[in-house]
């Protein structure tokens, strides 16, 4: 069997396969009655075993192998029909897979035609191993995309969705087989879906492979209840065999915007009252002096507010200061901007008035504090009264010195003051 001399053993033997001949002893049992180097090579059966004579398959087979490879002999025996299976092998030197082919044939033996088997394997060893490491690093991508923090999203040359990961799952409220094959645009807010082809389209075209989407504006994502969801794009393009992928890693910056608008907004605004602050009005004052309209300016200071706060503590004080600026605020609604400028002082701007107007506004101003003519619910159970002095100041044709005109309104301020307080005076 395993004849050395004989050129066909040779052949065989030098083959890049393992192949034996598989046939059924006299009680039915299993016997390679042929084989190669190879099939030795296969099983780790012993070589010597087959020398001269055929040998029962079970011991030239490990254990754990055995059961699969009777079971498709057997099935093979029994239909005629070819079968094929894959088993691994273990040895020292590690793990090889093969593929087998059973083949069944008859040939003639004595006064009968008897059905062996013949059985060829091939080393596929490196295929799966390869497999494998492909298996190995595609679930280590998985895994990555899914424990994300940020929501991942592919997009192929159509813009059509190719990869949805669970943070993108979490943050648009759709699963990935809802949008997978989808256009991309679904995520977006309406008024943005037109631009955002064309911005994709530049993409494509700018040897840029990947950027921070538009950094100076805000961005906004859709959820699929509807909700806009404030985003961070980042996008990058790679060439999958000549076609165009986009990824895009879109994270939620709900809070960040949220902190942001509250820090802008504290930026801005008076703690005590919630009045707009001196550089907020400064702020407002610069673009109101880009128009060429007229302009009058209150400025307001407390008479003898040290008084109040000596007399009813410094707290009521606080609450004289809230109440005027509640009062304040509500006339501004008229006026463009009540602010206030430090301490016990506000300031008003009162864009398209002049002098005379605006006299008239701040009178009435400080007549609303005089005569108490307003609703309060003071916390000592009883009104602190309070008085007034406004100076008021307009702007001369096409001036555009902010300084000097809150200079005019101060010195208007003083002279109010001078007068006997509770006055206004313009300047
Ligand atoms: P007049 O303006 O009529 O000349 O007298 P006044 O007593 O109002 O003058 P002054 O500007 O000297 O005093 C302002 C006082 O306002 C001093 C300060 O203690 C008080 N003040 C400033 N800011 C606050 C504040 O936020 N809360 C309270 N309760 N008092 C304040
Ligand atoms: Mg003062
Ligand atoms: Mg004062």
């Amino acid at each position: 069997m395993a004849d050395k001399s004989n050129p066909l053993q040779q052949f065989v033997d030098g083959i890049a396969a393992s192949v034996a001949i598989v046939g059924r002893g006299q009680g039915g049992e299993l016997i390679v009655s042929a084989c190669n180097d190879g099939f030795f090579d296969m099983t780790g059966g012993r070589r010597g075993g087959l020398r001269g004579s055929s040998v029962l398959l079970d011991a030239q087979m490990p254990s754990y192998a055995r059961h699969e490879f009777r079971k498709k002999l057997l099935e093979c025996f029994n239909t005629g029909i070819a079968q094929e299976l894959e088993q691994a092998y273990d040895f020292k030197g590690g793990t090889r897979w093969w593929r087998l082919s059973l083949k069944p044939f008859r040939h003639a033996g004595g006064n009968s035609s008897v059905l062996e088997i013949l059985v060829t394997g091939l080393d596929i060893t490196p295929k799966m191993i390869l497999t494998h490491e492909l298996e190995v690093s595609t679930s280590r991508f998985r895994s990555v995309v899914d424990a994300a923090y940020d929501a991942i999203i592919t997009v192929d040359q159509e813009h059509n969705i190719t990869l949805f990961n669970r943070a993108a799952e979490n943050l648009f409220g759709y699963d990935a087989s809802e949008v997978i094959g989808h256009p991309l645009v679904n995520l977006l807010p309406e008024k943005f879906r037109s631009h955002h082809s064309a911005y994709i389209h530049q993409f494509s075209r700018s040897p840029v492979n990947s950027r921070q989407m538009d950094e100076r504006n805000r961005i906004w994502g859709q959820h699929r209840d509807g909700t806009l969801l404030p985003v961070e794009i980042a996008i990058s393009k790679i060439n999958v065999g000549g076609l165009l992928e986009f990824t895009a890693v879109i994270r939620d910056i709900t809070d960040r915007v949220r902190l942001m608008d509250l820090l802008q907004k504290q930026a801005v605004t008076d703690e005590l009252t919630g009045l707009p602050n001196r550089r907020e009005f400064l702020e407002v004052m610069e673009k109101v002096l880009e128009s060429d309209e007229q302009l009058a300016v209150l400025m307001l200071d407390i008479d003898y507010f040290k008084k109040v706060n000596d007399t009813y503590g410094h707290d009521a004080g606080d609450e004289v200061l809230r109440v005027l600026s509640k009062i304040g605020m509500a006339a501004s609604r008229k006026m463009d901007v009540f602010a206030r400028w430090g301490g016990e002082e506000f300031v008003a701007a009162l864009p398209g008035l002049d002098a005379e107007h605006a006299r008239a506004t701040a009178e009435k101003l400080r007549t609303t504090f005089e005569k108490r003519d307003f609703q309060h619910d003071w916390s000592i159970g009883r009104a602190i009264p309070f008085t007034v002095s406004i100076g008021v100041a307009t702007r001369a044709d096409g001036e555009n010195d902010l300084d000097a005109i809150m200079k005019r309104a101060d010195e208007a301020l003083y002279q109010a003051k001078e007068n006997g307080r509770n006055r206004v005076e313009v300047g």
